[in-house]
C-alpha cells in the first residue's frame, strides 16, 4: 500500500507519537519530526543516513514561536523575516537551551524558517511543537520535489508522506547566518540575493571552506544524481566526445538538435528562472532514472535564481 496520503490528522497523530513524516514545503519535501523528541530526531538522521554533524532546519508556524526558541534576533534578521516569511529563507540565530543539541549538531545557533505551503502551515498549526526537517532524501542525493520522489527513496522505511503536490519553488531555502548582527549567505537558494539585498543592503556570501561543515548544502558533492553529470558553457561542444554514448541534456530555454541526444529537458521555454528552478530537481530525477552514460547541463545566467541553479548543478557534477 502507498505511504502517500493527504490526511493531515493522520500526520498529526504520527508526529505526536514521535514518528517521522515526510511533509511538503514550497522548496522541497522534508523529513519531519517533533523538535523536542530525541527519538524522532534520531530517526530522521538514521533514515537519511545523514551524519550527525549536519544540523537540521526548524519549521515554525508564526513569528510568535520564534521567541521560544531563539535568544537573540538581530535587526536585519527581523527585517528579513518580515519581508520573506512565510517563504524560502532560513535564518540561523542564537538558540535557547530548549533546542536539543542533536538538532543543531552541538552549535549554539539554530536554523529556523516559516515555510510557505498551506499543507505544512495547517499541520504546524495543529501541532503543539515545531518540526525539525531536512530534505527527504538519502544523504547527498537529489532532493525530492514530489511525494512520489520521497516514496521511491524510502518506501516502507517511513510511515507516511503527506502529499501537498509538486513543490512550487523547487530548490532549498536560502540560508542566512549573522556575524556581529550582519547577514551572511551560507547557502544560495530559492530567495535570490538581489531580493535579499533590496531589504538589508549588500550581503556577503561565505564560501564553503570558510563555513563547512556549517551547512551541508556547502559540501562539494551534494544534490547529486547517480549518473555522471557535467556542466557546460557550450552544449554542442560538450556532446562531441559522447558520440556513441547515451546522452541526456538539461537546458534553460532552447532545444538541441543532435542525434546523439537521447533525452532532453528545457527547464523554461519562456526563459523564466523561477520556473526553471522549480523544475530542476524533477528533471534530474527523470534523467537519472534512464540509465544514461552522461547528463550534460547548460550553465545558467549568473544572476537571480540562475546563481542558485548553477550552485546546485555545480555540486551535482562533483564525483
Ligand atoms: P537540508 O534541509 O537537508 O538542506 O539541510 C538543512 C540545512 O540547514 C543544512 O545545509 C544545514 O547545515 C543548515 N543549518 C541548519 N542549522 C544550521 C546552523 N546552526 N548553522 C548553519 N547551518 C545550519
Ligand atoms: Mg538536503
Amino acid at each position: 500500500m502507498s505511504i502517500i496520503s493527504k490526511d493531515i490528522a493522520k500526520a498529526v497523530a504520527l508526529l505526536s507519537a514521535e514518528n517521522v513524516v515526510a511533509i511538503p514545503t514550497e522548496t522541497v519535501y522534508g523529513l519531519a519530526g517533533n523538535i523536542y523528541s530525541e527519538k524522532a530526531i534520531r530517526t530522521i538522521f538514521e533514515t537519511k543516513q545523514r551524519p550527525f554533524f549536519n544540523p537540521l532546519i526548524v519549521h515554525i508556524a508564526s513569528t510568535s514561536c520564534l521567541d521560544k526558541i531563539v535568544a537573540h534576533i538581530p535587526k536585519k534578521a527581523k527585517l528579513l523575516a518580515e519581508a520573506f516569511w512565510p517563504g524560502p529563507i532560513t535564518l540561523v540565530l542564537k538558540k535557547k537551551a530548549v533546542i536539543p543539541d542533536v538538532i543543531t549538531a552541538g552549535k549554539d545557533t539554530v536554523a529556523v524558517r516559516i515555510p510557505n505551503h498551506p499543507v505544512i502551515l495547517e499541520l504546524l498549526n495543529q501541532l503543539e511543537f515545531p518540526l525539525a526537517a531536512p530534505s527527504a532524501n538519502p544523504f547527498n542525493s537529489i532532493s525530492p520535489t514530489t511525494a512520489i520522489h520521497v516514496e521511491t527513496y524510502f518506501k516502507d522505511k517511513i510511515k507516511m508522506v503527506l502529499d501537498g503536490g509538486p513543490c512550487k519553488s523547487g530548490i532549498e531555502s536560502t540560508i542566512i547566518g549573522f556575524e556581529n548582527d550582519e547577514p551572511i549567505i551560507y547557502r544560495l537558494g530559492s530567495t535570490s540575493i538581489e531580493a535579499i539585498e533590496n531589504v538589508v543592503g549588500k550581503v556577503e556570501i561565505k564560501n564553503k571552506k570558510e563555513i563547512a561543515p556549517d551547512a551541508p548544502g556547502m559540501l562539494e558533492r551534494h544534490y547529486a544524481p547517480t549518473t555522471k553529470t557535467i556542466l557546460s558553457d557550450n552544449i554542442e561542444d560538450s556532446i562531441l566526445p559522447y558520440k556513441n554514448k547515451r546522452v541526456g541534456i538539461i537546458t534553460f530555454k532552447s532545444s538541441i538538435i543532435n542525434d546523439t541526444v537521447e533525452f532532453q529537458i528545457a527547464l523554461s521555454k519562456s526563459g523564466d528562472l523561477t520556473e526553471a528552478a522549480s523544475k530542476l530537481y524533477n528533471a534530474l530525477h527523470q534523467l537519472d532514472a534512464l540509465n544514461l552514460d552522461i547528463i550534460i547541463a547548460e550553465k545558467f545566467p549568473d544572476y537571480g535564481l540562475g546563481k542558485s541553479i548553477n550552485d546546485r548543478l555545480n555540486r551535482a557534477t562533483k564525483n
